[in-house]
């Protein structure tokens, strides 16, 4: 495993994390990466994992990396063009642009997960073929420990039972991440590995996207039809909190892309209680009677959404250790050295929008650090574990205090939340060298860490603890008079 060495690569999940540390790793010389990717396809459709991303700046230092932010930008709306229509109850409709996007900052681009998952195959298959293989309909099944290295056993339906002895093992299998769960089991006694959780909010809400036809119809005025690059929230008339519930539709650049509405709410509420499509029509038709929803969504989309299990929002997660290194440390070695990134290292509800950009800032650290170590992977990573588990720490603490309350699980909260929001914005106008915007702004800012951000967010905090201390003394000295 020296640095002369760049070759045999595993990369287990071929997610965003996947496909773009593969893609990085070729770009600095590395050859004989295979990825293993359980799904079909790399943009394989699955309905209830059609969601939307915005990459941002942080995303972006890799697809500058890569060279692939100008393909990026031709496939999505920006950030800066992001309006947002409010269709009420009664069928009165509110535009505006998205408040909290901040415009100092690089602008973000909104594109579909399938989208920016085949501009990342894409540029494999164009560039990259002859030392990058993806493995589809792939499994990992199991890795195993042997005195100098780890061994990875892979199912397929095509090829069967295949094995690999990586000398580069990257786990990039998401959230249930069978490489995280290895090490677990091989370093019970540190409990390195092991997921530490943090209560949030909006965790343990359920989901399920439902595939709307592209350019929709809004009413029945002939010519009244939705827009690609809108957003849109579509408020039902229900009021109870087990029955409310809102259509949220992100922006696509793609007119002809059917578009997709997510459904997020308690996981005790009516409309996943219903059993037949009939009654889910029927309660669709009941919630949102200023739309006209059987020219929105077809009877067998009806059927797929009363089927589909749906997700649930994860508990925020992570786990401490990163890295691990297998087996002897000269430079002939034929050891193992285990990264984890994205979803496999830490994850979290979708309430900060850093799922995806907090993957993708992992490779592009993971290289600066290679680059700097001139690809030695036994001075590599315990660098990247130093330097990137304070920012993942942070980050964690980030999902549960910046915008857990949006998804109007409590209306008190949201509109508390809202107030905070808006007295840190002032003073932050007012007094910039004191206080600090929301960290729901500062988190835009892709020139700070997550930990920079944390500790700015935390002082500002503590200072409004020390004045709002202050006022109420002020206000008890005053009336006590
Ligand atoms: C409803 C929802 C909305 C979201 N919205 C946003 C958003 O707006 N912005 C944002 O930044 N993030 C968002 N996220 C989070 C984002 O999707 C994840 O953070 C991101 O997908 C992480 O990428 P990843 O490659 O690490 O993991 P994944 O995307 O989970 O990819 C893991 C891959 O590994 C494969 N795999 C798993 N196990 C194995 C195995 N044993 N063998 C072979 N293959 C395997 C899987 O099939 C998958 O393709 C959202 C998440 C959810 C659930």
């Amino acid at each position: 495993m020296n640095n002369l060495d760049r070759s045999n690569v595993t990369i287990v999940g071929g997610g965003p994390a996947g496909l773009g540390v593969a893609l990085m790793l070729a770009q600095r010389g590395w050859t004989g990466i295979t990825v293993l990717e359980k799904r079909q396809t790399a943009n394989y459709y699955e309905p209830d994992k059609s969601f939307s991303y915005q990459i941002d700046g942080r995303g972006q230092k890799l697809t500058d990396l890569l060279s692939l932010t100008t393909k990026l930008a031709d496939l999505s709306v920006l950030s800066t063009d992001f309006y947002f229509t409010l269709i009420q109850k009664s069928g009165k409709r509110q535009t505006r642009k998205l408040p909290i996007a901040d415009p100092n900052r690089k602008p973000g681009y909104w594109l579909p997960r399938a989208a920016l998952m085949e501009l990342l195959y894409q540029e494999i298959e164009r560039d990259w073929r002859s030392v990058i293989e993806i493995l589809f309909n792939t499994e990992c099944v199991e890795i195993q420990q042997h005195p100098e290295h780890l061994e990875v056993i892979t199912q397929s339906s095509e090829r069967g039972r295949l094995t690999f002895n990586p000398k580069l093992l990257i786990g990039c299998d998401g959230l249930n991440s069978i490489v995280r769960q290895t090490l677990t089991k091989i370093e019970d006694r540190s409990h390195s590995f092991e997921i530490q959780q943090f209560p949030s909010p909006s965790s343990g809400l359920k989901y399920k996207v439902l595939t709307l036809s592209p350019q929709f119809p809004l009413s029945e005025r002939a010519g009244d039809l939705s827009q690609s690059t809108m957003a849109y929230g579509i408020r039902s008339i229900f009021k109870k909190r087990k029955k409310a519930i809102s259509l949220g539709l992100l922006p696509f650049k793609n007119p002809e892309q059917p578009r997709t509405a997510n459904i997020i709410t308690y996981p005790d509420s009516e409309i996943w209680q219903l059993k037949t499509p009939a009654e889910v029509e029927q309660f669709l038709k009941q919630a949102f009677p200023q739309i006209p929803i059987d020219k929105i969504i077809t009877p067998e989309e009806i059927a797929r959404f009363t089927f589909s299990k749906g997700g649930t929002f994860p508990i925020p997660q992570y786990c401490s250790g990163l890295t691990q290194l297998y087996g002897k440390s000269h430079p002939d070695r034929t050891g193992t050295a285990v990264i984890l990134l994205g979803d496999a290292a830490h994850c979290f509800p979708p309430d900060i929008g850093q799922g995806v950009n907090s993957a993708l800032e992992d490779i592009y650290i993971f290289h600066n650090i290679l680059a700097k170590t001139c690809d030695d992977l036994a001075r590599s990573l315990p660098s990247y574990q130093d330097l990137r588990q304070p920012d993942i720490q942070a980050l964690i603490r980030l999902v549960q205090i910046s915008y857990p309350w949006q998804y109007n699980q409590d209306p008190l909260q949201k509109k508390i939340w809202g107030v905070n929001f808006l007295i840190r914005l002032g003073l932050s106008r007012l007094l910039p060298f004191m206080f600090s915007p929301h960290s729901i702004m500062l988190i835009q800012n892709h020139e700070l860490s997550y930990s920079e951000i944390l500790a700015k967010s935390d002082r500002t905090t503590q200072l409004l603890s020390i004045l709002g201390g202050a006022i109420v003394l002020i206000l008890i000295t005053v009336f006590s008079v």
